[in-house]
């Protein structure tokens, strides 16, 4: 699915020498790495603040004891997304309130948002799923309305940006109260380990999120309140160094090779392309920065989605199906307040969806191959050539 080893070699000289620099330095935790890091993606995505943390499942949940949000209060996600995002919700026993998505663009959907406001909803995580912002224009409205905090889930989408419907243009993660993101290695901007970060632009919950990722230190050995131990280390910190130059060129990449995907199934009724939300109407361009293709997922319509899987995987292509079960489906997350019919389009899709090969490396022999493979399958000349070869094996055993 990603050719990490490919990114490296292009770089490994400067990444080679930055990170025996930080061993010779010894400066291991909280070096000036790290700071500069902090500094270089604060300008990158014009926020205020960057922290930097230790993943972005631990990014989530620091976000959410920044803002307070206390036991019993409702916070809002999205039904079909990883589940990191219901997770930390749980785990600090706030109440999660899972809504449905929109079929094109896979991101929660403004309108089971507004369905699922009560008394005690707090928070509205839209998750930036694929590479592509949520409606903001429609949920930051919504989250005025009601005085709700909106906390995005980045992880997906650093180095997009989000078109206003007045023209304003904001990088994700720089658009509501905070956000939330990971550097997990196949994430658009990777470490080589784990790794995260918080953003946001307001001073004070900064401060506060400074310390409750150091044990809730404000002051050496004063805890003020209950933190956790969540650090970027410096080895982390100077390979991201490294990479963060190179982000929009590997986004660009990212889009060339969605543009080819496009190109290759467009007109074909059975294969729906990823929507590229406003600011783009040619169905086959994949070039706006509003899209950056953490993955490049198709809906197969009218198609055994699962046996196009195994015909991928039978001829060496990797593929995934993220996400093959509704969060609210998940054992861990059932719950009786949860109704099938709310989630007409999330139940739909965990049946369609299908992520091919999406990273920096992608070359058009590659794509040529895997859309090829795709295409065969989808009209049928698969199932057609396993015919053919079955009545040639009848014939001859007879
Ligand atoms: C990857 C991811 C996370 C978690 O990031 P980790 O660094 O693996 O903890 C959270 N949310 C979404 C949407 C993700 O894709």
């Amino acid at each position: 699915m990603v050719d990490l080893k490919g990114q490296y070699e292009k770089i490994k000289d400067q990444v080679d020498q930055s990170v025996l620099n930080v061993i010779e330095s010894s400066a291991f935790i909280n070096g000036p790495e790290v700071h500069a890091f902090q500094e270089e993606l604060e300008a990158y995505l014009d926020v205020k603040h960057v922290i930097p943390c230790a993943n972005g499942t631990d990014a989530l949940q620091i976000a959410m004891m920044g803002l307070g949000l206390k036991p019993g209060d409702e916070v809002i996600t999205a039904d079909f997304t990883f589940a990191a995002t219901v997770e930390v919700i749980a785990l600090l026993q706030l109440t999660p309130v899972l809504v449905d998505v929109e079929k094109d663009s896979f991101n929660i959907d403004p309108e089971a948002i507004k369905k699922a406001i009560t008394p005690k909803t707090k928070a509205i995580v839209p998750v930036h799923l694929f590479g592509q912002c949520a409606n903001m224009d429609a949920i930051l409205e919504i989250a005025n309305e009601h005085n709700l905090y909106v906390i995005e889930d980045n992880a997906q989408a650093i180095g997009a940006s989000y078109t206003f419907a007045d023209g304003t243009v904001k990088k994700a993660g720089g658009i509501g109260h905070i956000a939330s993101t990971s550097f997990f290695p196949s994430k658009n901007l990777g470490c080589y380990g784990d790794g995260g970060a918080i953003f946001t632009n307001d001073d004070d919950l900064a401060h506060t999120i400074r310390g409750i990722v150091n044990h809730g230190m404000y002051k050496r050995y004063h805890h003020d309140v209950v933190g956790v131990n969540s650090r970027l280390d410096s080895i982390q910190a100077t390979i991201l160094r490294a990479k963060l130059p190179h982000l929009d060129r590997y986004n660009a990449a990212r889009q060339n090779a969605a543009r080819k995907y496009n190109a290759a199934f467009y007109g074909n009724d059975k294969i729906i392309t990823p929507q590229i939300s406003k600011s783009c109407e040619n169905p086959i361009c994949a070039g706006c920065n509003c899209h950056v293709f953490h993955q490049y997922t198709l809906r197969i319509l009218d198609a055994d989605r699962d046996a196009l899987v195994q015909h991928l995987n039978d001829n060496g292509i990797p593929c995934g199906v993220y996400y093959p079960i509704p969060l609210h489906s998940q054992k861990a997350y059932t719950d009786e307040r949860y109704n099938e019919a709310d989630f007409p389009v999330t139940n739909q899709l965990v049946k369609e969806v299908i992520s091919l090969p999406m990273h920096t490396e992608l070359d058009d022999g590659q794509i040529d191959f895997i859309t090829k493979t795709v295409l065969d399958f989808v009209n049928g000349r698969i199932f057609l050539e396993s015919r053919i070869k079955n009545q040639e094996s009848g014939v001859r055993s007879k």
